[in-house]
């Protein structure tokens, strides 16, 4: 028998057209998860709207760009009016665009604090009252934030300070949330990937991202698919289990 411990739940993804988050929308909903997908590439989420429904579940695509604070909480408005309740966020939209202060412009610094601070902090403070409700009417009897980190959230490089800000400060927030919403039962995670093979690298000028790819030669690198594995287990614990922080490296990473 298929096991679906996530039936009857609502998830919400944010940066759900690639990556870490399109295969977490996937594990979620193979869980049994109904899962409202955001980010600005609208031919993606549809696609993986089509995947997931064809499987028998639910999916609602909500494009938009989630540094627009109406966007960021109209899209919890959106899930809820769309697929009826939000038990679980996924807060996993993120950008990492590398260079020293020296050549880096405060305009890449300014998109990056945009949407791995702002936009995040946004969505979760438009969440936070349906994940409440959630957790106290729901079968599961609990609601979940998870937040996705990354190692430079615990470890800081040359060439990352504005990102590891973003990263260390996402690791702080998460857990002076955790303790304020522990008694009403949602549960604030946050997890730490090491590098992951994704689009992620994308954004960076030719020379960073081949400076990236030197550092990283002869990593066999996580796939999205291990990240949502793990996210997944966050969130299917039992309601007395929370698994605060969650650090998953690539086995031959050494930073
Ligand atoms: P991807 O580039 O594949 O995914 C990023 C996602 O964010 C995309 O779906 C993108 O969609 C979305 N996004 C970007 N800008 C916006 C926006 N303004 N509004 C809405 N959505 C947006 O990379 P990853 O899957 O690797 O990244 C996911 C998270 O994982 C990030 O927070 C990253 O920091 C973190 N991480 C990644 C690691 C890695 O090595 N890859 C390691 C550790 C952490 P679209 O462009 O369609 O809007």
């Amino acid at each position: 028998m298929t096991e679906t411990p996530l039936s009857g739940a609502v998830a919400l993804v944010t940066g759900a057209s690639s990556g870490i988050g399109a295969a977490t929308a996937r594990s979620l909903a193979a869980r049994g998860a109904a899962v409202a997908l955001i980010a600005r590439r609208r031919d993606r989420l549809d696609q993986l709207a089509a995947e997931l429904t064809d499987d028998g579940r639910g999916a609602a695509v909500l494009e938009g760009d989630i540094t627009d604070p109406e966007v960021a909480s109209g899209a919890v408005q959106d899930t809820v009016d769309r697929l009826g309740r939000l038990d679980i966020l996924i807060n996993n939209a993120g950008i990492m665009l590398l260079g020293t202060a020296l050549h880096t412009t405060t305009d890449q610094w300014d998109r990056m604090i945009a949407l791995n601070v702002s936009a995040l902090i946004h969505v979760t403070h438009a969440a936070v009252p349906y994940l409440i409700d959630a957790a106290a009417t729901s079968p599961r009897r609990v609601a979940d934030i998870v937040n996705v980190s990354s190692t430079a959230g615990r470890v800081a490089r040359p060439a990352s300070s504005v990102y590891n800000l973003t990263k260390f400060g996402l690791n702080g927030f998460t857990e002076s949330l955790r303790q304020e919403l522990l008694e009403e039962r949602v549960r604030v995670s946050v997890i730490e990937p090491g590098t992951v093979d994704t689009e992620l690298v994308d954004h960076l000028t030719d020379d960073l991202r081949d400076a990236v790819r030197r550092q990283v030669d002869g990593i066999d690198p996580l796939r999205p698919e291990d990240v949502a594995d793990a996210i997944t287990y966050i969130v299917t614990r039992p309601r007395r289990v929370s698994l605060n922080e969650l650090l998953l490296r690539a086995t031959d990473q050494t930073w």
